[in-house]
């Protein structure tokens, strides 16, 4: 029997496709730092179209997405953004904003559905007028999906109401768009719709999309003149990016279309593994590709034994503490490697014998 592979970690870990590695390899490439690089031209074009803004950026990551455009939207000293408690920018970003670029935070909670309350975040707003003690306002962030409230979707109007509180005290509105296409083929909102109110967004093209490299910024043309500069002094300045942007290219059209899919399997994943005794999850949490799996507190097994048990079986996931294990269903996991998955998590909770076929 050969051993399966089925890497639920994240949507970060898919391999390009035999059509990404012969668009890579017939690439046609030039120097981007000289703005030469006909794919990179090709792809910002594309992205920026696709997303209803002005101008488009390729960037080595989506930390150096958000970086870059926090940095922009507040280049004077002094200045603060109002963005959630458990927001990727805030917890996974080894407080970059901070540490490079002289940014105060100011958390909002998130709540349950990824979103902060827009009573909290007017409340937050301070400082218009230069005042002595306090850091300026300048932008609000907004994450969508919501990864750490597992993958949840913002909707168009929620997000329409902080563009318009933005507009009102003259803030700018950033959203970390990582996983943007989950969004918007869940909501069944055109990407560009649902990004409409915001001034930037970051885009990740090798999450769900499946690149191997790579994120996109999108915004006004002014915007992306001034990121290209901040890009360049992070060290993000690259030269043949062709190669790589033929790949995202290829993404871009294979695989969005594939996101639907991805929801339904993890959407069968979540109900099936709820209906196993001692684990938990609540299917109607799961909007798009993101799986939080419960292990409840009488339960035999604890999450490392159950991650090591499915790790001989070919399975990986990701333990996030004692009882919880995060599981990311992307376009290299099939509705067998699905099956599979929930076969061998029944087989080692409840004792059940491997189902023959696997
Ligand atoms: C992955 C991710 C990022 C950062 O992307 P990297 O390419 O890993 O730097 C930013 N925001 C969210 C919500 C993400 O999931």
């Amino acid at each position: 029997m050969v051993k399966r592979n089925v890497d639920l970690r994240s949507d970060t870990v898919t391999k390009p496709t035999e059509a990404m590695r012969a668009a890579m390899a017939i690439a046609e490439v030039d120097d981007d730092v000289l703005g030469n690089d006909p794919l990179a031209l090709k792809l910002e074009t594309e992205m920026a179209k696709l997303m209803g803004k002005e101008a488009a950026l390729f960037v080595p990551s989506g930390t150096m997405g958000n970086l870059i455009s926090v940095l922009v939207h507040c280049d004077i000293r002094g200045s603060e953004v109002i963005l959630g408690d458990n927001s990727h920018i805030h917890v996974y970003e080894n407080g970059g904003i901070a540490t490079i670029g002289g940014v105060h935070s100011r958390t909002v909670k998130n709540k349950d559905d990824g979103t902060m309350d827009i009573d909290l975040i007017e409340a937050a707003i301070r400082n218009p007028k230069g005042e002595l003690f306090f850091p300026t306002t300048r932008l609000i962030c907004l994450e969508n999906t919501h990864a750490n409230s597992g993958g949840k979707c913002l909707h168009v109007e929620y997000i329409d109401k902080v563009g318009e509180l933005a507009k009102k005290h003259d803030l700018k509105l950033h959203i970390d768009g990582a996983r943007i296409f989950n969004a918007s083929i869940a909501l069944g909102v055109s990407v560009d719709r649902l990004v409409q109110a915001t001034d930037s967004v970051s885009v990740c093209l090798s999450k769900g999309l499946g690149a191997p490299v790579g994120s996109v910024i999108v915004g006004s043309k002014s915007f992306i003149a001034k990121a290209k500069r901040v890009r360049k002094t992070l060290g993000g300045g690259m030269r043949q990016i062709g190669i790589l942007c033929a790949a995202a290219l290829v993404a871009i059209k294979d695989n969005v279309p594939k996101l639907a899919t991805d929801h339904q399997n993890a959407k069968l994943l979540a109900s099936e593994l709820n209906q196993i005794n001692g684990l938990k999850v609540d299917p109607k949490s799961v909007e798009t590709n993101i799986i939080f799996l419960e292990i409840e507190q009488d339960s035999k097994i604890s999450a490392e034994s159950l991650c090591k048990n499915l790790e001989e079986h070919g399975i990986l996931l990701m333990q996030e503490s004692s009882s919880r294990i995060r599981m990311v269903v992307h376009h290299q996991i099939s509705a067998s490697d699905v099956n599979y998955t929930i076969n061998c998590i029944k087989q080692f909770v409840c004792g059940y014998p491997l189902q023959s076929g696997y």
